[in-house]
């Protein structure tokens, strides 16, 4: 009895808060950091502006490269409270969770996911397992209610995609004994075996005492296994830096000065490698959609034929079975290439994507990590050979959205 009414307040409050997911109210007990509850609607949020200062920040700290745990550390030695200390200092009481008086890296990477900055309602992130048993848990993706642009954005677009992307990249920035960040991490790559290149540090001390810090870039593939497996392709840091930003700068030029040559001689380059491609998917998709209209008549007979008492129960179980697991493959891979396809067609729109951005740094004079990931996808390193007497190396920058850009 007690179960059952439990059951039904339960139910009524579950969809009392279903509804209100759904219209982008804010039903959470604490607005999340960064905003306060609208004093006319508690449902709505507005900017706490001392608060979204540090979120900007954060983001801002993050698409320079740094880690989450870095940005923790300096916002604890800068004195910032952490969001729920914060929201203690706020409502004028004394904060009952003693431990947390610091920042720590999973709030900040929690916060830095959170698309309420970005003007996103996201609820129903965590619940209740069932009305018996009140242990919070993290509810599945599928289970997340969205609503878009519910409420004033702390963070641009711009900003949140890039910051989202550094999160994606595989190999974050680390800082090394000698406290320098590696501009390029995770960026190069060794031409010939493919590896990612190890950023490495070394200090010199000069003959009046100063001691003169180098950094370079080596095939991490040599830099473990050695000779056998590859070679150095040790590049320095300084003359890899201006090469890129000279790069930048030409690139830039030719758009401002001829933007419709570029982006007509980019497309062919993209469209030679993309008709071949998309010719090849195209004929795939169309082998999977016979296959799929095959396995719909099959199963369908079968079923008839289970009906009719053709066929033995065992044997139509079987068959049942077969025919579903391959239609389940089938259209995955059928959802895959038409994905694929999408994207393929989507090449104009990156092509001119990719000029407007460019097009911004024709004046460029530094080179930081938020440029090079906004700019660039990676830069592939050949070795140095001597030719006729002069050095000379091919280094293959690949831009975003372009990639080679000969
Ligand atoms: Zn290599």
């Amino acid at each position: 009895m007690t179960y059952s009414y439990a059951r039904d307040t339960s139910c009524k409050i579950k969809a009392v808060k279903q509804s209100a997911y759904k219209t982008g109210k804010y039903i959470g007990c604490y607005a999340p950091y960064g905003y306060i509850k609208d004093p006319e609607d508690k449902h709505h949020l507005i900017i706490d502006e001392p608060a979204a200062a540090v979120v900007r920040k954060i983001f801002n700290l993050r698409c320079k490269g740094l880690g989450c745990f870095r940005i923790a550390q300096q916002l604890n030695e800068e004195g910032i409270l952490p969001p729920r200390a914060y929201y203690y200092q706020m409502i004028g009481k004394v904060n009952p969770y003693r431990c947390n008086g610091v920042w720590n890296d999973v709030t900040v990477r929690k916060l830095m996911r959170n698309e309420v900055y970005i003007g996103n309602m996201v609820q129903n992130k965590r619940g209740t397992l069932s009305y018996k048993n009140h242990k919070q848990i993290d509810k599945p993706k599928e289970e997340w209610v969205k609503v878009e642009n519910t409420h004033e954005a702390i963070i641009s677009l711009d900003i949140w995609e890039l910051a989202q992307e550094i999160d994606k990249m595989r190999s974050h920035p680390r800082y090394n004994s000698l406290n320098i960040i590696s501009l390029f991490g995770g960026l190069l790559y060794c031409m010939d075996c493919g590896f990612a290149l190890r950023h490495q540090t070394e200090r010199h001390k000069r003959k009046n005492g100063k001691v003169a810090i180098y950094e370079s870039y080596l095939c991490g593939n040599y830099s473990r296994s050695g000779h056998t497996v590859c070679s150095t392709h040790m590049i320095y840091l300084k003359p890899l830096t201006e090469l890129v930003l000279a790069d930048i700068c030409a690139k830039a030029d030719i758009v401002k000065l001829n933007e419709a040559d570029m982006i007509k001689s980019i497309l062919e380059r993209m469209q030679s490698q993309n008709s071949q491609e998309t010719a090849v998917i195209k004929k795939n998709i169309k082998t999977l959609n016979k296959r799929l209209s095959e396995l719909e008549k099959l199963l369908q007979s079968v079923y008839e034929d289970k009906i009719k008492g053709k066929i033995p129960e065992a044997l139509c179980i079987e068959l049942i079975n077969k025919y579903q697991t391959e239609r389940t493959e089938k259209s995955s891979h059928l959802q895959k290439l038409e994905h694929q396809l999408d994207e393929n067609q989507a090449v104009q729109n990156d092509v001119q994507e990719w000029v407007n951005l460019i097009r911004q740094y024709s004046n460029i004079e530094t080179l930081d990590r938020e440029t090079l990931l906004r700019l660039i996808d990676k830069i592939e390193i050949g070795e140095q050979k001597i030719v006729d007497g002069q050095k000379e190396r091919e280094i293959k920058i690949h831009y975003k959205f372009v990639g080679y850009v000969g």
